[in-house]
């Protein structure tokens, strides 16, 4: 069976490789490794060969995970990135304990997390979730109501508003995937052009990050292709 060291090993190498190829800069893109139902062993096993950055969907779920982190390796600073549907109830140990969250995608939730954004810590890093397919049931602002969103989240003490984050309808055909993530990067690009300062585009998972990449993705976020198949959803 092939190691959860070897599979990161291998994940980064298809990075490197896909920013290389689309002439970007060494480094331009992070690997969130999405570690939602796997246990706080299987992240022990990425924290030492180096790995830092995590992504977690479950509120119950990621607290724990934090904590046992916390134990298993205290002198280790991991980042922690929320990127899971956020109900307003949820929001209190959201903003207490992650780094990010890319799923915010209506004025309350990001009004929330501001406020309770614990004096002492730096803001939370914000992404706006766009519904870039168009798909009534997937969560996510229409790209139409993105920059009246990025004006009021810019503007909120606790956050810190970095970019937008997409999950595209899943497909196989690649003119389809490149298509939607250059509707995130070009509504990206508009938003900037509308003095809105933004620096980070969060799409691509395990079976389209070399599309992203190519399409300026600053983060993608990885689960299966590290840890292996989910048993649950
Ligand atoms: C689960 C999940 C991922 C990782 O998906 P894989 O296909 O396992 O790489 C990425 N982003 C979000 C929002 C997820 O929920």
């Amino acid at each position: 069976m092939e190691s959860i060291a070897s599979r990161l090993k291998a994940v980064t190498d298809q990075i490197n490789s896909a920013i290389l190829a689309s002439g970007r800069a060494p480094g331009s893109v992070d690997l969130l490794a999405v570690s939602k139902t796997f246990g706080p062993d299987a992240v022990l096993e990425a924290v030492r060969v180096g790995h830092r950055t995590f992504g977690e969907n479950y509120v119950q779920e990621a607290l724990d995970k934090i904590t046992a982190l916390q134990a298993l390796a205290p002198d280790v600073v991991l980042s922690w990135h929320f990127i899971g549907p956020l109900q307003s109830n949820k929001t209190k140990p959201v903003a207490e304990h992650f780094d990010w969250v890319h799923t915010v995608d209506r004025e309350k939730i990001a009004r929330r997390l501001s406020e309770q954004r614990p004096a002492g810590m730096s803001p939370v890093n914000i992404c706006l979730q766009i519904n870039v397919s168009g798909e009534e049931s997937k969560s996510g602002i229409v790209p139409d109501e993105a920059l009246s969103l990025a004006q009021v989240v810019s503007t909120l003490p606790g956050l810190r508003l970095r970019g937008l984050m997409a999950i595209p309808a899943p497909t196989e055909e690649v003119a389809e995937q490149h298509a939607a993530f250059a509707r995130l990067r070009q509504l990206r690009d508009n938003i900037v052009a509308a003095g809105i300062p933004l620096d980070t585009l969060s799409m691509g998972m395990s079976s389209d990050l070399v599309p992203a990449i190519t399409e300026g993705a600053t983060i993608v976020r990885v689960g299966s292709a590290i840890f292996g198949q989910r048993h649950y959803v």
